[in-house]
């Protein structure tokens, strides 16, 4: 059994190029092109699309609510148009007994050119479109039989897998499929199932070699579908299998520093220093925090709350319990402006108080620097503030028991582990994001966080009037500002990020800045900006005069999206708003409304708008709901782009699944991972063994931190 395990396994982990019909010199294209080196990651290479040559339409039938058409006929005649090369493009007639439509190419028709030939019959594939009553299609897939060509499908309903130029030269659509047919012929029957039969049986899911062989040669559509649902299950089955055996284990093994009591820095902090009523939301996150860490347990939480729910003072507050209980903490945020930001106001807050804090950011001076990391290993100083400086190794703590990451969707992974490995016992960690998670993904990539919601603004917050302007409104726009400045409120005008390459379609900051200067002339206004390229030095220097109030308009791009809190501020501008996602417009709509005062966030955008631009803006103007926001993010960008997550990206691949449409199946799969390790905490029974032994391929119990 075991031996024979071993083979199956060994199969599967065997070099490409030892496919029959592949070698050296293709196997280097697949792996370079397609990151595909082992028959496994082949076999797992899914086709992104299906023709079902069962099928056709005919020319004469094409009408606009068609989306895509399968023609077959022959092409009678080519020709290239257009003299510069940005222009030039191949077009091809192709008729059928119905009639004609062109095929138009912009590229790759040299190649074409070559291969296509006249009179002979093709398969066409592609979406319509319709001008001047003629039809035609540009760059439809067509079907270019190749030399080396058998008939390798074996079914009506074939693949077509994604590639690129270059891999296409040498391994066309065809060849590909050919290789598959190989491949499955070669390891069908070494293909070992991955989930446990009482599994399988139980859910009526397709064997997983019958799921691959369907994948790739669909008998017909009902198995295509039973084998997608079936390579889906497990995809998501092994992404929570992973997520939850660690969450249980962890709670399991990993014991918690025990904060004992609620002391006197807590007590007079809540008693002398706070400076306004907690609202029911922050009361009761203190609490899950407060029961999560006295209980013995590592805490591992996620806080969420929208922005301007006061996050910041449920930080303070928590780090105030870890002082009591003779701990340190550290607060890590994700720029240098918020770090200064979160620095001077806890300061602040604590003013008159026994509690010793220190500011450790890329800037702060070698001497200062020294003297924190003396300070900290001598237990000098109670709570550390900074951005990704305290990750460094030289940073060392003699206690450190609370470990707090603000809009931790700026970091990494990788990160966030580096800090969780400062302490001997794991720390307790909160993490705190503005950018609300949307359900599914918070059930993947977050899974085995605890979550805390805030779910309730600080009282006598009035919620921010969004409207839409384009640039024929810029005078009206003007008139505004001068009101509400006249009226003692500062403002904020935001530009895209400035890119080299993207400089001629949108006004950069440095004509804004420019042209702000103008409209709103010193020394009557006075304006300051900032943005990524400036030194550190110089940015401080603009926030602080806008964070004092002797600024009254800030020219930025969206480095000041998250966390800055200047409540005074009610005007929010954001130009060329088409050009940013719907997240980090939330986010940057929250930069305002955080006073008394009624504040407004304009989003100027191009007079015409495409549609899903325009759809976006409008949901802004429509809600002020950050949960609906993020899910309508997460619906058109997909979640691998999801605001935040592009960055520390999603730390699994999701092949066939779709964390939107396959929500049910996510969360199906979720209650049947659950109950398998209730049963089984530990998967010891022969039935879990597949289960164990996935877990233990993956090293899962030696890396903890991954997900974490
Ligand atoms: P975020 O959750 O976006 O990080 P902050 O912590 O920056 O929000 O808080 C936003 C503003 O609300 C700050 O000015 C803060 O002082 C204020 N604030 C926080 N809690 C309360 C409260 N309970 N009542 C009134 N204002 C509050
Ligand atoms: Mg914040």
């Amino acid at each position: 059994m075991i031996f024979c395990m071993n083979t199956e396994k060994e199969i599967l982990n065997t070099d490409i190029k030892f496919l029959q019909g592949v070698g050296p010199k293709k196997a280097e294209l697949l792996f370079s092109e397609l990151k595909i080196s082992t028959f496994n990651d082949m076999l797992y290479y899914f086709p992104f699309r299906y023709i079902d040559r069962t099928i056709f339409y005919k020319v004469g039938d094409i009408s606009p609510d068609i989306p895509y058409v399968q023609l077959y006929g022959e092409i009678v005649s080519m020709r290239t148009e257009g003299k510069n090369s940005r222009a030039k493009r191949l077009v091809c007639r192709f008729v059928d007994s119905t009639g004609s439509i062109e095929l138009v190419f912009f590229q790759g028709y040299k190649w074409l050119m070559e291969k296509i030939k006249p009179r002979e019959k093709y398969v066409v594939f592609g979406k319509p479109s319709f001008f001047n009553s003629e039809i035609n299609m540009v760059h439809p897939e067509i079907d270019i039989p190749d030399s080396e060509n058998t008939n390798a499908s074996m079914s009506n309903i074939s693949g077509v897998y994604n590639s690129t130029e270059k891999l296409r030269n040498y391994i066309g659509n065809k060849l590909f499929v050919k290789l598959m047919f190989n491949l499955l012929n070669t390891v069908m029957h070494k293909i070992p199932e991955t989930l446990p039969s009482y599994i399988v049986n139980k859910y009526r899911l397709l064997g997983l070699p019958e799921a691959l062989q369907n994948i790739h040669f669909p008998r017909n559509l009902a198995a295509l579908e039973s084998a997608r649902n079936r390579l889906k299950f497990d995809e998501l089955f092994f992404i929570q299998l992973r997520v939850l055996y660690q969450r249980s284990e962890r709670k399991q093994t990993c014991r918690g520093f025990v904060f004992k009591s609620v002391g006197k820095h807590f007590n007079h902090f809540f008693e002398n220093n706070l400076p306004f009523q907690l609202t029911g939301a922050q009361k009761r996150v203190i609490r899950e925090i407060r029961n999560d860490t006295g209980c013995g347990k590592q805490m591992n939480r996620l806080l969420q709350g929208d922005v301007g729910s006061g996050k910041t003072l449920v930080a303070l507050m928590v780090m105030l319990i870890a002082a009591d209980n003779g701990f340190q903490s550290c607060l890590m945020a994700p720029t240098e402006i918020l770090a200064t930001q979160h620095f001077e106001s806890i300061q602040n807050l604590l003013a008159g108080m026994d509690i010793k804090t220190a500011l450790l950011t890329g800037s702060t001076k070698k001497k200062e620097r020294t003297a924190i990391h003396k300070a900290l290993i001598e237990g000098n100083i109670n709570i550390l503030i900074g951005t990704h400086a305290l990750i460094e190794d030289e940073v060392q703590f003699v206690r450190l028991g609370m470990v707090i990451i603000d809009e931790q969707h700026r970091f990494g992974v990788e990160q966030r582990a580096k800090l969780w490995k400062k302490s001997e016992n794991p720390p307790h960690i909160l993490v705190m994001t503005a950018t609300p998670i949307p359900r599914t993904l918070a059930m993947t990539v977050y899974g085995d966080l605890d979550t805390s919601i805030i779910d309730e603004l600080p009282a006598g917050r009035k919620s921010v009037k969004t409207i839409l302007f384009n640039d024929s409104k810029r005078l009206v726009l003007f008139g505004f500002l001068r009101e509400q400045i006249a009226a003692g409120r500062q403002v904020y005008i935001v530009y895209p990020l400035i890119k080299e390459s993207e400089k001629m379609d949108f006004k950069d900051l440095e004509d804004g800045y420019e042209s702000i200067v103008r409209a709103f002339p010193p020394p009557e206004y006075v304006t300051v900006a900032v943005h990524g390229k400036m030194k550190p030095a110089e940015k401080d220097i603009s926030m602080k005069l806008f964070v004092e109030g002797k600024a009254h308009i800030m020219v930025a791009t969206s480095v000041i999206e998250v966390g800055v809190n200047v409540p005074n501020a009610s005007v929010m501008v954001i130009e060329s708003a088409e050009r940013f996602g719907l997240s980090q417009l939330h986010q940057l709509r929250g930069r305002v409304g955080r006073g008394a005062s009624q504040s407004y966030c304009i989003l100027m955008a191009d007079y015409k708008l495409n549609k899903e631009s325009k759809k976006r803006l409008e949901l802004m103007v429509e809600t002020n709901d950050g949960f609906k926001i993020a899910e309508e993010d997460m619906k058109m960008r997909g979640p691998g782009d999801l605001e935040g997550t592009m960055q520390s990206g999603l730390p699994f691949e999701l092949r066939i699944s779709d964390l939107n449409r396959d929500s049910k199946l996510l969360e199906a799969v979720r209650k049947i991972v659950e109950n398998i390790l209730e049963n089984d905490p530990h998967l010891e029974t022969e039935d879990n063994k597949v289960l164990k032994d996935f877990l233990n391929r993956q090293n899962i119990q030696k890396d903890f931190s991954k997900i974490s």
